[in-house]
């Protein structure tokens, strides 16, 4: 009898929680892990192995072989892959999703997994004799060859897109003979000549001793470092103790800290290949990281969440930075937190992985109190730096102009007069959140959301920053056709203004997601910012993480009220952190700073105690609300959303759900309620939110379940998925 061939089970990209069987047929057995071509339906697509198994489910007369195996050998290394396959488990998300979601897009078009060469432009010696000579209009040729001369004659593919060019722009230059074009040969892992190492402070020497007795193993640790006490120095010369160890280090910093900044604080200090995994990238150069990173070639990767799939080949450390950002947790799709998988990729690579923060989560505060992860602290700012003088404004009766209040301008007055910048810090970006009229009352309401239009006064526009609607500013009143129109309230926009009327002769910036929609804008303004060519900054939480600005004195806190009384239960933690976060800002360098909070609570708790205390000790006390009110980390959820056209249909939907859940014991279901935000986009959305005390119970009791939710007829009639450990309520 012949051997027998195993029947395959194949994750396919299809929104249904399970992989599918298939026939090997005439081709020879692709191993666990390997990609093939499989016949779908009246499609065809293209799966990853999960599994061999001699028994299906599926009759035998209904088994399809498979039509092409793609690899020759499997794709990820065995630690990612169960990684991907758990958190599949885990989240409760459709496996083939979370693989298309975590691969490199040409990948998961078939692309062979082959490292393609990468190209530079070299200066020639006649490109370098032409430049002088250059005709005046001859603009891009000039933008070109001035770049190259500035870079050690060198350009590089990712330099295109700081040019704003593409590569056939390049090719007049290269028929000319000015450049050339030359095969980048990947550089084995080679050593590593650091650099410019400062000495470290004992704290610093201490963090860095304790964890490198780790290289090689497990270990978790959170490196609790107040903002600007020289956690990235940490973490450099961790990393440089790894790459003598012939090892790999992923570097995960949140979407906004990733500036070039850091990336060239990496390249100054190793000499060795690091990639930089970003938005930017074709599609192409990401896939030669991750290939160039598998095959051991690139020795430190830096990215946002989803870097964190990247395959290695000797993974000696995972850095996560400012762990507490809320961009780890992705929130659509496949909702994974990049922090939790960090720590088990750690433990799976046997790697060390630190967590740092200056205002570390409640989860990871928690897990320190558990002795799930080891402290380290470094109280002390680097260098010479002082923790900022903090000062609660009371404006209660105060008049407001614009927001700003007398003595927040002569505090401002104060530090701009000795030449030092000032931060004015507003977490809402537009003109005005909303436009009113004034004969009538009206106001301009989203059509599709509940929620008001936000006026954008230079773009002459009502944009809902929800569903991402836009009209042009109605010149008058829809309703009654009166033509005064007044914004009401404030955003950085209106802010900016004001703040240019109040100091005509200071130089004033703008930094939100409007402002810096151009590719190299926001480069453009922290390099002006360093320059001292600015005097004044507004901005939104863009401007509250990672930034290092020597000369910013004093930061202004206009409205932070709002934040002050939210329903969500992380609404003080996540304050909390954005307060000290901001305040960080603040004399980071030999100068001391200052932060001024305007509020009209001043003896809200919050308050108090942020600044009477430290971050440390008030995340103790919020700590120990939530573990009075049962609230993670000391009981997990899950929140299940539908929406549909009317809201009858995700109530009926959720309310079997809830129904379906109903015997499991340890485990409540509260709702379902309509969403906070009943009406986003045109659908009306509820949510029912599940919540046992004992971890792992969500999710063993939900596996089973889900498979009978994906069926019910009412789930037919809605959008809806499931989202464990949420972090966000609407
Ligand atoms: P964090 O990441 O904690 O906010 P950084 O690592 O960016 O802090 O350090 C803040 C500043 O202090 C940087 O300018 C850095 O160069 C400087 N710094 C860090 N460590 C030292 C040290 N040991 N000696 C002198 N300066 C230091
Ligand atoms: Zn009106
Ligand atoms: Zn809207």
């Amino acid at each position: 009898m012949p051997q027998s061939k195993p029947i395959l089970k194949v994750a396919v990209p299809t929104p249904l929680r399970r992989s599918f069987d298939y026939l090997v047929g005439h081709h020879a057995v692709p191993a666990v892990g390997t990609r093939v071509r499989v016949s779908f339906g009246r499609q065809q697509l293209i799966g990853i192995v999960v599994a061999h198994t001699d028994k299906s489910t599926t009759p035998a007369n209904k088994l399809k072989p498979i039509q092409e195996v793609i690899d020759s050998e499997p794709l990820l290394p065995d630690t990612l892959f169960n990684l991907l396959v758990w958190a599949a488990d885990y989240y409760q998300h459709p496996i083939g999703d979370v693989f298309t979601t975590c691969l490199p897009s040409l990948l998961n078009k078939g692309e062979p997994a082959i490292l393609e060469p990468e190209y530079c432009w070299k200066l020639t010696p006649e490109g370098q004799a032409a430049f002088p000579k250059l005709n005046k209009n001859a603009v891009k040729q000039h933008k070109i060859l001035h770049w190259a001369l500035e870079h050690q004659g060198i350009i590089q593919a990712f330099d295109l897109e700081q040019l704003e060019l593409i590569p056939s722009e390049l090719k007049p230059l290269i028929e000319k003979g000015w450049l050339s074009k030359e095969i980048i040969e990947p550089s084995a892992q080679g050593f590593v000549q650091s650099s410019d190492s400062l000495v470290l402070n004992q704290e610093q020497q201490q963090a860095v001793e304790t964890m490198q007795k780790d290289i090689g193993q497990f270990h978790g640790f959170l490196l609790d470092g107040v903002t600007g006490s020289g956690k990235t120095e940490v973490y450099l010369q961790l990393i440089e103790k790894v790459l003598l160890n012939r090892q790999q280090a992923l570097v995960l910093v949140p979407e906004i800290g990733l500036t070039p900044q850091t990336v060239q604080r990496f390249k100054r200090r190793f000499d060795c290949d690091i990639a930089m995994l970003h938005s930017g990238l074709t599609d192409r150069q990401r896939l030669n990281i991750w290939l160039k990173a598998k095959q051991g070639l690139t020795s430190v990767v830096i990215g946002t969440r989803s870097a964190l799939f990247t395959p290695f080949a000797d993974l000696g450390l995972i850095v996560v930075d400012e762990e507490h950002d809320v961009s780890y947790k992705q929130q659509d799709g496949f909702r994974y937190s990049a922090r939790d998988l960090a720590i088990l990729r750690a433990r799976d690579e046997q790697a060390p992985v630190v967590l740092g923060s200056a205002t570390p989560s409640m989860e990871s505060v928690h897990n320190v109190n558990q002795g799930k992860l080891t402290h380290l602290t470094l109280r002390k700012r680097a260098a010479n730096a002082k923790p900022p003088h903090i000062k609660v404004l009371d404006i209660r009766q105060r008049p407001l102009n614009n927001g700003l209040s007398q003595p927040l301008l002569d505090n401002m007055q104060r530090h701009l007069e000795k030449g030092n910048q000032c931060l004015v810090f507003l977490n809402r970006r537009g003109f005005a959140p909303s436009l009113m009229c004034h004969g009538c009352g009206w106001i301009a309401d989203c059509q599709r959301c509940d929620k008001h239009m936000t006026l954008h006064l230079q773009q002459k526009r009502l944009h809902c920053h929800h569903c991402d609607k836009q009209v042009f500013m109605p010149k008058k009143c829809p309703d009654c056709g009166a033509p005064e129109l007044f914004p009401v309230g404030l955003g950085t926009e209106r802010l900016e203004q004001a703040l240019i009327t109040a100091f005509p002769n200071k130089k004033v910036v703008r930094i939100d997601r409007d402002s810096t929609r151009r590719k190299q804008a926001m480069q453009d303004y922290v390099t002006a910012i360093k320059n001292n060519e600015v005097d004044i900054l507004v901005g939104t939480q863009m401007l509250a993480k990672g930034h290092h600005f020597p000369n910013l004195t004093m930061v202004a806190v206009v409205d932070i009220d709002g934040c002050l009384f939210s329903a969500d239960f992380r609404a003080t933690e996540r304050t909390a952190q954005l307060l000290t976060q901001v305040a960080g800002r603040a004399g980071r360098a030999d100068q001391p700073g200052e932060v001024v909070i305007q509020t009209h609570h001043p003896e809200h708790p919050l308050l108090l105690n942020l600044f009477t205390q430290d971050y440390q000790s008030l995340s103790q006390q919020i700590l120990a609300e939530r573990e009075a009110g049962l609230l993670p980390p000391y009981s997990s959820m899950a929140l299940f959303r539908a929406e549909a056209s009317s809201l009858q249909y995700p109530m009926e939907f959720l309310k079997e759900v809830s129904q379906s859940l109903s015997h499991i014991t340890g485990m409540d279901c509260f709702g379902p309620f309509p969403a906070p935000m009943a009406k986003r986009a045109g659908k009306m959305r509820a949510q029912l939110l599940c919540q046992a005390q004992q971890r792992g119970l969500i999710q063993r009791a939900l596996k089973p379940a889900i498979s009978q939710i994906e069926q019910l007829p009412s789930a037919r009639k809605v959008r809806w998925s499931i989202d464990i450990d949420p972090q966000d309520p609407f």
